[in-house]
């Protein structure tokens, strides 16, 4: 860094982040324990960004008591009865902001104790080594030698929709449990969508779910689908797939719903609607052109498998540079990105990024999806466990699970594994583990799991493909 430079600048580091999400403050905390002076730029006073604040972990919280009625309701017909839950809106919101809170100073003191500087404004590029920064104490300048671009994604907006009407909900809304309607839509049958679904039907909402597409959570197989979907047909209104949203009308009595599609519904009139129809990122809104970085038309910034943008010293992670929009896969970018910096040769070289939908049922799945395989010709041994046969499962009160795993027909290494089912999501990291060692199905079903516990069914599963199976009875020995 030279001194001309340092003379017109207000502040200079030889990192510079940001985005305060798990992306960003992951990046950061790597890059200061590899040595580098790093500088982040937040433009909320807390770190965590969506995830932590307004998103993953408060989700969690609500989706950890809305399970704990629905349990209180089953276990009713097995012989301990409870009293209706009494619902608190205001109680919730501030233990699910304790939460947030005790996390926000946590990362507070883990950016301490690695003397990360933080700045906090909104930070936009004026050159390729300058940031500006916009914020509670006026305009700084920041000069740089690198950047590691952080900076997400926001809530995808339907422009024909009011902007301005409090009964329309974006996901920031409806995790702020103001009120609970008693008529609920929910616009997207994706991730979003059906976790806050199985919140606010828990706090008693009426739920009508209404999906463009002909299975809610596309991407993932419909056999994985299947259980999630038979469980909330029961409990929900309505679920409309296939069908698209025309129009929102505001009306004293609430928000005038109009559908289109074969099977679209009569207009209705709902308390609120939730929009949860994906993410965009946020690249078109940080001065990248200034910078000379390359961003294409929906606002992702092109990156390398080293996170390195086109502009040599600034780099990109997370939601910004492209789906999936997930929390663990913007730590993994932002730590590859600050090892390149740092002079290793790091890359991204994960071979999945494993997806959740924490539903009840959960839904997990990593690698290769069946319907991928069928699409690319690949050939594969499917083995599948019901965990309608799973001891562990049945004690919960709960047998609609399922867990398959695909492995290659030649070799029998695993490609692909979904799981659906209570903790499915805590499960599907086995599997993660698994393809990453490059394991066999064999190797999988000779490992002892523990008994009895639903971590069994992904042994089973392998078991199934290689014919080894005794909790199943499926007619062939090996
Ligand atoms: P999504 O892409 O998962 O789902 C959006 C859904 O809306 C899709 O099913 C889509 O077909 C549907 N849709 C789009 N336009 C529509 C329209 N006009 N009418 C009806 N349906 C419409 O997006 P999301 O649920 O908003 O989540 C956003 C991002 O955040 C995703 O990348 C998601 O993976 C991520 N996220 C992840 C988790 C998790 O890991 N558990 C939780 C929340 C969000």
């Amino acid at each position: 860094m030279t001194d001309k430079a340092a003379s017109t600048s207000d502040l200079t580091t030889e990192v510079l982040v940001l985005g305060g999400g798990p992306g960003g403050y992951t990046a950061a905390f790597r890059a200061a324990d590899l040595g580098r002076q790093v500088l982040l730029v937040e433009r909320y006073p807390v770190l965590g960004g969506v995830c932590l604040n307004v998103g993953c972990i408060p989700s969690k919280a609500l989706l950890h008591m809305a399970q704990i009625i629905h349990e209180t309701q089953e276990i009713s017909r097995h012989g301990v009865e409870f009293e209706p839950p009494k619902i608190d809106t205001d109680k919730i919101r501030s233990w699910k902001e304790t939460i947030t809170k005790n996390l926000n100073t946590g990362l507070d003191s883990l950016a301490g104790q690695r003397k990360v500087t933080r700045i906090q404004g909104v930070g936009t590029f004026i050159s390729d080594h300058e940031l500006q920064v916009t914020g509670p104490d006026g305009n700084k300048i920041v000069r740089f030698d690198h950047a590691i671009i952080a900076a997400g994604s926001q809530p995808t907006q339907i422009p024909a929709f009011p902007h301005d009407d409090p009964r329309l909900w974006d996901s920031t809304d409806a995790l702020e449990i103001k009120t609970i309607p008693e008529k609920l839509l929910i616009v997207g049958g994706g991730i979003i969508g059906l976790e806050m679904a199985t919140v606010y039907h828990a706090l008693g909402s009426q739920i009508s779910v209404v999906e463009l597409l002909d299975q809610i959570i596309p991407g993932c197989d419909k056999d994985l689908i299947r259980p999630l979907h038979n469980q909330i047909k029961k409990q929900y209104r309505d679920i409309w797939l296939e069908t698209r949203v025309t129009a929102i009308e505001p009306q004293q009595d609430g928000l005038k719903v109009s559908f289109e599609g074969a099977k679209a519904p009569e207009s209705a009139v709902f308390d609120a609607v939730l929009v949860a129809v994906g993410r965009r990122p946020n690249g078109k809104l940080i001065g990248a052109d200034k910078a000379g970085i390359t961003v294409n038309e929906q606002g992702f910034i092109t990156v390398d498998n080293q996170q390195r943008t086109n502009i040599e010293n600034i780099y990109a992670i997370g939601d910004i540079v492209g789906n999936p929009m997930l929390a663990h896969k913007a730590a993994y970018e932002g730590k590859i990105a600050a090892e390149v910096i740092a002079g290793h040769k790091s890359a991204f070289d994960a071979l999945t990024i494993p997806s959740v939908a924490y539903t009840d049922p959960e839904i997990a799945w990593m690698g290769l999806t069946e319907t991928q395989a069928k699409e690319q010709g690949i050939a594969y041994n499917k083995g599948a466990f019901p965990w309608a046969a799973s001891g562990r499962s049945l004690s919960m009160g709960r047998n609609e699970g399922m867990t398959k795993v695909l492995c290659d027909k030649e070799t029998g290494r695993i490609l692909g594994a979904g799981m659906v089912g209570p903790h499915a999501g805590d499960l599907i990291s086995e599997a993660v583990l698994a393809l990453e060692m490059g394991a066999e199905a064999e190797d999988v079903g000779l490992t002892i799991h523990p008994h009895p516990t639903l971590s069994e069914t992904f042994a089973f599963a392998s078991e199934v493909v290689t014919g080894t199976i005794t909790d199943l009875y499926l007619g062939k020995k090996r």
